[in-house]
């Protein structure tokens, strides 16, 4: 099957077409500045070269419409015309509790979603951009929704539940839901598929660190923890978002910085993280960089976020009563030996043995373990694909 996956954003959107027996990717791209002008569309068709066309979109269904023409172009596309297109799968970010699972799209769908706004004002309304922009332009091609959260369903009440009065969730759906779900769920099944033990009685801590970080615990496949929380800007300290911290200092920061809801909203998403610690750049690379320079707080930022990733992790090994596999993905979890080696070190007692050497030596973006031969707990870097995932989940569903 040739699935189109889907990624809107409010003023972008990423796509890719993959067919889904092969795992292959047939190409992928990017709209940019979508209803803000100066719009870009980055087309990539696999081993034929990078193509970029300028012009105005003026919204998602413009996009999409320009995405389809890239695809089938005669000289440069990937199939012949849009029939070709099988289904359309789209990444959406919050089911909230009303899904544990990807579904086919439908009217019902679209309105429990639209509901759901309200709990992610950010990222539902530009995925149902998406959605709408492609019933429009291919209104008889299955579509279905894959969803950030769904995977965290299985956590228990006492993971998923704050110190709040339970009315805050019986009436105001407060409570941990958890992101990051399509990546913990196919790192983890990865991991189990490599560990000489029956699936069920399995405990892996998954690391999806990147732009946006998430640690999860995972027990006999099933996630029973996620360090992101009713949003997800908790958790360990990220690219521009805080992570965790007390929630007075938010009152406190309101006030003394005069911001309303708005202004705090942008503070703790935008100018928080290594970023706002280190004064210099979100990106880890520039951080290392820096540091070996001697920027002390492009230093710090560094040993925090490592830090929190260990903190993580022996919160997460008391959860699952023992750890069996740790697993480091996405842009930071893939690439940066640094600090998988800072996150690491000293946790010998939980019965890690790096092996420090090919921790640094394995080539990036390669999957590989980390950990000695012997070790009890083994350590992976394995390179997530949310795309792929969301098209086998895609086809499976249309397939029906
Ligand atoms: P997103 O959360 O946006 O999906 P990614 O998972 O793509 O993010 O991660 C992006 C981050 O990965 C970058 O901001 C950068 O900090 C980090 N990164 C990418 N390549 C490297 C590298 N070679 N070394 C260290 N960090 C890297």
């Amino acid at each position: 099957m040739k699935v189109l996956v889907i990624n809107a954003g409010s003023s972008s959107l990423k796509y890719q077409l993959i067919q889904t027996d092969t795992g292959e990717v047939l190409a992928k791209g990017l709209c940019e500045r979508i209803g803000i002008g100066g719009s870009k569309l980055t087309y990539k068709p696999t081993g034929k070269g990078k193509y970029e066309t300028q012009k105005d979109m003026k919204d998602h269904t413009e996009a999409i419409s320009m995405v389809i023409r890239a695809l089938s172009d005669p000289e440069t596309g990937v199939v012949r015309s849009m029939d070709e297109i099988d289904a359309v799968g789209h990444r959406l970010v919050h089911g909230g509790e009303a899904f544990s699972e990807a579904a086919l799209i439908t009217d019902e769908m679209l309105r429990v979603l639209e509901a759901l706004c309200e709990l992610a004002p950010l990222h539902n309304p530009a995925n149902l951009m998406g959605i709408r922009a492609c019933q429009t332009i291919m209104p008889n091609v299955p579509m279905v929704g894959v969803f950030d959260t769904a995977f965290h369903q299985t956590m228990p009440p006492e993971a998923f539940l704050y110190g709040l009065p339970y009315e805050a969730y019986t009436d105001l759906q407060v409570r941990r839901y958890g992101f990051h779900g399509i990546s913990h769920s196919f790192i983890s099944q990865e991991a189990i598929a490599k560990l000489d033990k029956p699936a069920e009685e399995t405990r892996v801590i998954t690391c999806h660190l990147g732009n946006g970080s998430s640690m999860s615990a995972i027990k006999g496949g099933k996630s029973v923890d996620n360090s992101m929380g009713f949003t997800p800007l908790p958790g360990v300290t990220m690219g521009t978002r805080c992570g965790d911290i007390d929630p007075a200092i938010v009152i406190y920061l309101m006030d003394k910085l005069n911001l309303d809801t708005v202004g705090i909203n942008a503070y703790l998403n935008k100018q928080c993280g290594v970023q706002g610690i280190s004064g210099v750049s979100s990106d880890f690379r520039d951080l290392w960089t820096a540091a070996e320079e001697g920027n002390r707080r492009a230093e710090l930022a560094l040993r925090i976020f490592a830090y929190h990733v260990k903190r993580y992790i022996g919160a997460y090994a008391a959860v699952l009563g023992g750890v069996d596999a740790i697993v480091f993905s996405a842009g930071v979890g893939e690439n940066d030996s640094g600090i998988r080696a800072l996150a690491m070190e000293g946790l010998e007692y939980l019965g890690v043995d790096m092996d420090y050497k090919r921790n640094e030596t394995l080539p990036r973006g390669e999957e590989g373990e980390i950990s000695k031969p012997g070790s009890k707990v083994k350590v992976f870097v394995i390179p997530t694909d949310e795309e792929l995932v969301i098209a086998k989940e895609t086809a499976r569903l249309a397939a029906k």
